[in-house]
């Protein structure tokens, strides 16, 4: 639990008031029934059992300072868990580096891990992501992620706990089997490549249009009327066309990647 040692030596959680994940566990395999549910647990309930960090995020939808979590540099292979009701959310290996100051994943484990809604609070709506086992606010998620699913996926990280791979082989066990079942980690990317394949085709055509309008076409009727619509000729049209190729090369070999996964 090197993590949450770490957590608590910053200060991020307050260990006297946070129901530790070996207790939470205990609790859920040793006695099922008392399980508490966190979806009926009052205001003062939560306050009670969350670190004031935590609570603030968790339950009044804060959001922590960029660059403040030390969940950012994990790199160790393990589970991603919700800091009010240990369930699991995330996992190393779909962890990227965003630049954005939060812990960031391109898909949870799990697609019923997650409950998505929709906010306004900075007038543009925006997609609040919330754990769907306690209700808890974790963070939002944008469509500016990598592949394979084009989402990122911005926690607080003061919303997870990190348990690694070495401390809990059975969590992660746990956690990838949930993934390889997850319809949002092997769903095709073709809305997230779409846009990029079009625009690089439209670049390639035009200056495949260009070669027979300036060359062999040069002086027809059709020719004429569409150089003015053409990309430009010569190196900066060679240039742009070379871009065209390498973004459609690149956006079809994602694409062919993602239904090889999807077998
Ligand atoms: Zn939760």
């Amino acid at each position: 639990m090197l993590a949450v040692t770490l957590l608590a030596a910053q200060g991020l959680v307050v260990p006297t008031t946070t129901p530790s994940r070996a207790r939470a566990r205990a609790r859920m395999s040793a006695e099922p029934g008392t399980v508490p549910d966190y979806r009926a647990l009052t205001d003062a309930e939560w306050r009670e059992r969350l670190g004031e960090k935590e609570y603030q995020v968790l339950r009044k939808e804060g959001t922590e300072p960029a660059w403040t979590s030390p969940l950012n540099d994990v790199k160790e292979s393990g589970v991603f868990t919700c800091a009010a009701c240990d369930s699991p959310l995330f996992r190393t290996s779909e962890k990227f580096e965003s630049g954005s100051g939060w812990p960031s994943f391109w898909a949870p484990t799990a697609d019923e891990a997650l409950e998505l809604k929709t906010d306004y609070k900075l007038l543009l709506p925006r997609t609040e992501v919330l754990c769907a086992a306690c209700g808890g606010h974790l963070g939002h998620r944008f469509s500016d992620g990598p592949m394979p699913t084009g989402q990122r996926y911005c926690m607080n990280g003061v919303a997870l706990r990190f348990s690694s791979e070495t401390d809990d082989p059975e969590e992660a066990k746990r956690a990838a089997a949930s993934f390889a079942t997850s319809a949002l980690a092997r769903r095709p990317p073709l809305a997230a490549v779409l846009p990029e394949l079009v625009l690089g085709s439209l670049l390639v055509l035009g200056e495949l249009i260009g070669l027979l309008a300036r060359g062999p076409a040069a002086g027809a009727g059709w020719a004429a009327a569409a150089l003015p619509w053409l990309p430009p000729g010569g190196l900066a049209g060679a240039v742009l066309g070379a871009f065209g190729t390498t973004v459609v090369t690149r956006n079809v070999g994602l694409l062919l990647a993602s239904q090889e996964d999807d077998e």
